[in-house]
């Protein structure tokens, strides 16, 4: 295994980091600012639109994508080290560089699995950041962490005669269920919705009884009910987290991507490459937090000396940065191998890496947050934001238990 990285990856570090520097973090308050005067806060503040238009214009755009044809055809080691660049902002920098979940795993799914015309009509806006979207599977009554549990129906009507965007296949499918933490959809320029629904709830195959459908926001029968919170905050800056009703709401035959029964195939294909950009961004989001653990340190004096002198602080720091030299090693390995044997042969790695980074990050943001005093809990420092996102991560995409589970029944396996 060899991480050092290779020329393309030094020359688009450098070219991110100086992005970074000169738009991005004078950005954060911009951002902010813009927000407050906004008609709507779900609405995208212009100065996220001018970084988008910058990056585009740099060539920091689509990086997330290894798909040469559509994307920046990196390899996930390559990419690894530019998204946790962008963790270091992960408001605001994924979003500029186009490379923010849930569309880069929506842009995987329909590169992947989509159709030519689902191709031009969602994937085309979507890589060129005309449009966002969301990824709607967890549901408000069942345990959504067991796919199997969910309860939408997408039910095919033969005598259905959609036509829309050209397509006239036989039929529709009739989409019907609530879904709730569904990132993204309160941002007006999410106008496309990936549904995970049963299409065979009778199916004996449990993990062949789901399917995904394309729902265009404007539907009839689709309504985003409401914003859920997150610690109490509506997260704008993601696009909020909706409760989102779909009542009996119609479309062509012809939005179902891929087969019929292969949604729970699709759903673990998509998460995959998700947890690993989450945790190369959650080790951005470590760095940035010990950075200003650093800079508080050695600015402010306590009881006659800088905190900086205290022996705890010592601890603090040197535990923070020994945890994230070894993420950072733990996550390169599953990068490589993703590269090497696939997602598949990296599947033990993948859960590792979703059990150990999210915790580890919180309790490092959480350190820096104490360091802070009051001002850790502040608006005026990005950490109680940041320990809001990675404390999340412990959750969405499959909580650490449910990988858990997983990874010791393979490593029990072994031994039966
Ligand atoms: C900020 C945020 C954004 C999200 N974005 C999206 C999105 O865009 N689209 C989407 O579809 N969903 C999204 N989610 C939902 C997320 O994926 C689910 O919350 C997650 O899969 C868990 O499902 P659940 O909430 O139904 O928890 P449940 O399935 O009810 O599980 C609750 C708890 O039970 C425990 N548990 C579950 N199974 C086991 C087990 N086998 N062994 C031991 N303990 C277990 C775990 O501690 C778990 O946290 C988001 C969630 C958050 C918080």
């Amino acid at each position: 295994m060899d991480f050092t990285f290779d020329a393309r990856t030094e020359e688009l570090r450098a070219r991110l980091l100086a992005f970074m520097d000169e738009y991005v973090y004078p950005a954060e308050s911009v951002a902010e600012e813009q927000r407050a005067l906004l008609a709507s806060p779900w609405d995208t503040p212009a100065v996220v639109e001018d970084l988008k238009a910058e990056a585009r214009r740099q060539g920091l755009w689509n990086l997330f994508l290894p798909d040469a044809e559509h994307g920046a055809g990196l390899t996930n080691l390559q990419y690894a080290p530019l998204a946790e660049i962008t963790g270091r902002s992960p408001h605001l920098a994924p979003t500029a560089l186009n490379c923010a979940a849930p569309d880069t795993g929506n842009m995987e799914v329909l590169a992947q699995f989509g159709d030519e015309r689902q191709k031009k009509q969602w994937l085309e806006p979507l890589l060129a950041g005309e449009i966002r979207s969301a990824f709607a599977m967890t549901e408000p009554e069942v345990a959504s962490s067991d796919a199997t549990n969910i309860t939408t129906l997408i039910e095919r009507d033969e005598g259905g005669a959609s036509r829309s965007s050209g397509a006239e296949s036989g039929g529709e499918y009739v989409v019907t269920g609530r879904k709730w933490y569904i990132s993204g959809a309160m941002n007006p320029d999410c106008r496309i919705f990936i549904v995970m629904g049963k299409t065979d709830p009778d199916a004996s195959d449990v993990r062949r009884q789901q399917s995904m459908v394309l729902v265009p926001r404007d539907t009839p029968g689709v309504t985003v009910e409401r914003a859920m919170k997150v610690f109490g905050y509506e997260d704008h800056s993601h696009g909020g987290h909706a409760e989102v009703v779909f009542d009996h709401a119609r479309v062509p035959a012809a939005n179902l991507i891929g087969e019929e029964g292969g949604g729970f195939a699709i759903a673990q294909a998509r998460l995959g490459p998700g947890r690993i950009h989450h945790c190369m961004r959650l080790i951005g989001m470590a760095e940035r937090a010990i950075e200003l653990m650093c800079r508080r340190a050695v600015s402010r004096d306590a009881f006659g000396k800088a905190l900086a002198r205290q022996g705890v602080v010592h601890n603090w720091i040197a535990d923070a940065r020994v945890t994230v030299e070894q993420l950072r090693l733990l996550v390169l390995k599953t990068a490589w191998m993703m590269d090497t044997v696939g997602n598949r042969g990296a599947h033990t790695e993948i859960q590792a890496i979703k059990i150990a980074t999210p915790r580890a990050v919180v309790d490092i943001i959480d350190r820096a947050i104490q360091l802070h005093g009051a001002g850790g809990v502040s608006q005026d420092f990005p950490l109680a934001e940041l320990y809001a996102s990675a404390r999340t991560l412990m959750i969405a995409d499959g909580p650490d238990e449910v990988h858990q589970r997983s990874l010791a029944r393979r490593e029990l396996k072994k031994y039966l």
